[in-house]
């Protein structure tokens, strides 16, 4: 497991948790490089199977006039490449139009079925509150990425009567413990993993979007000062690399039926 900093709100204690599979949503190829590769470098390094669903195709992206006609496939290719440098190789697309992503039912209904197939132990997505912070990580299509995989979660990944078309077709209902936010409003941040381990690990994979970076040296600069950003507020040393998240524990101990 990652080792985590020592923040009294986090609900998540990495050494009591038994985290065999993790699946990720994200909107756009690269998001989940730009959020959590290095605590996802650490999972599967200590064994965990981490699935990846980006939900739109990033096909709105990109710099350059010559890539348009080959973009989706370029970024597809470019997340397949990110993904093995951090030992991920099982990777879903919903095939959305980037840019118009919405926690639609059809949207909604994809998610529930991805879930209720992988079982994770942890579900990480993007926060879908915005940051006034920093608007880039809060696009629209973030937004409703988080909203969609948080309504799946609750209520209809654990309920069989919601889609009954999946649990007829033997995906049965399942209670999820753990939801996980990337970009997620400061003031929601109360998980920190220290990455110190895989931040070369991370830039390598956030370079490797190359149709993405038309300043890939500004972009080390500002990844690396992030990350050193996130350990300041974290309360680890100075100078400890971190990525920063929300968490939510799911169905817990505590947890009761209906509210
Ligand atoms: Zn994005």
């Amino acid at each position: 497991m990652p080792t985590d900093a020592t923040s009294a709100k986090s609900p998540f204690d990495a050494s009591k948790e038994r985290v065999e599979r993790v699946l990720c949503f994200t909107a756009h190829p690269d998001d989940i490089d730009f959020g959590a590769a290095g605590t996802i470098a650490a999972w599967t390094a200590a064994g965990v199977q981490v699935s990846y669903c980006i939900m739109t195709d990033g096909d709105a992206g990109g710099f350059d006039p010559a890539d348009r006609a080959r973009i989706i496939d370029l970024r597809a290719e470019e997340q397949q490449r990110a993904a093995a440098l951090v030992g991920v190789t099982d990777i879903h697309y919903l095939h959305e139009r980037d840019g118009y992503l919405e926690p639609s039912h059809g949207v909604i209904k994809q998610v529930v079925k991805l879930i209720r197939e992988i079982r994770p132990d942890i579900v990480l997505t993007m926060h879908p509150e915005r940051n006034w912070d920093r608007l880039q990580k809060s696009h629209p299509d973030h937004l409703a990425a988080g909203e969609a995989v948080t309504r799946a979660v609750y209520p209809a990944v654990e309920n069989p009567f919601a889609y009954p078309e999946l649990a007829a077709a033997g995906l049965e209902a399942y209670k999820l413990p753990w939801l996980w936010f990337i970009s997620s409003p400061e003031s929601r941040e109360n998980h920190f993993v220290d990455v110190s381990a895989h931040v070369d690990a991370k830039i390598e994979a956030i370079r490797v979007h190359a149709s993405q970076h038309p300043d890939v040296a500004g972009m080390e600069r500002v990844v690396r000062g992030m990350m050193l950003a996130n350990g300041e507020r974290s309360g680890l040393p100075t100078g400890t690399s971190v990525e920063a998240f929300h968490v939510v524990s799911v169905n817990g101990s505590s947890t009761i039926a209906g509210f």
